[in-house]
C-alpha cells in the first residue's frame, strides 16, 4: 500500500545501516556481541526495525541447522543480517526470533538521549489515494 512508516529509535548507540544511515535497532536491544556472520562480526539482537524480511529457509551453521530469512534494509535494501525463525538444536531455540546484524554492514552511532529526543514513528505517505466508502 502507500503508506509505510519509519522508526527513529534514541538510545544510548544505535545501529544503522552503513549504506543509507537508516535506524535498525539499538544498543540496548544486544543479546549478544560474539557473532559471527559471513562477514566476520555479528551481533545478535531482540529486534530490528526498519527492514524486511526474505523467505524463510533453512541454513546449516556451526551450531546446527536453523530455518532463517534475511533481513534487508527497508531503505537500501541492502541485506544486513538474518533473522531466526526457528533452531533445531535445543541449546539454540533462545535465538529464535531475535536478527543478526552484521558489524561489516551497520554502524553503530552514538544518540545521546535527551528528553526531547524520544523515539517516533514518522509516517511517509508514499501516494495519496482517494478513500473508497462502501457504506
Ligand atoms: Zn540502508
Amino acid at each position: 500500500m502507500g503508506r509505510t512508516f519509519r522508526v527513529y529509535l534514541a538510545g544510548e548507540m544505535v545501529f544503522a545501516c552503513k549504506k543509507c544511515g537508516n535506524h535498525l535497532a539499538v544498543s540496548e536491544s544486544v543479546i549478544s556481541k560474539s557473532f559471527n556472520g559471513q562477514h566476520g562480526r555479528a551481533v545478535l539482537i531482540h529486534h530490528a526495525v526498519n527492514v524486511t524480511l526474505g523467505e524463510p529457509e533453512d541454513r546449516l551453521m556451526r551450531t546446527g541447522n536453523h530455518t532463517v530469512r534475511d533481513i534487508y534494509c527497508r531503505v537500501c535494501n541492502t541485506i544486513i543480517g538474518w533473522k531466526y525463525d526457528k533452531a533445531y538444536e535445543h541449546q539454540e531455540k533462545y535465538k529464535e526470533g531475535k536478527y543478526i546484524l552484521e558489524r561489516e554492514l551497520i554502524d553503530e552511532i552514538p544518540e545521546p538521549t535527551h528528553a526531547s529526543d524520544k523515539p517516533h514513528i514518522e509516517e511517509i505517505i508514499t501516494s495519496v489515494l482517494p478513500v473508497l466508502n462502501n457504506a
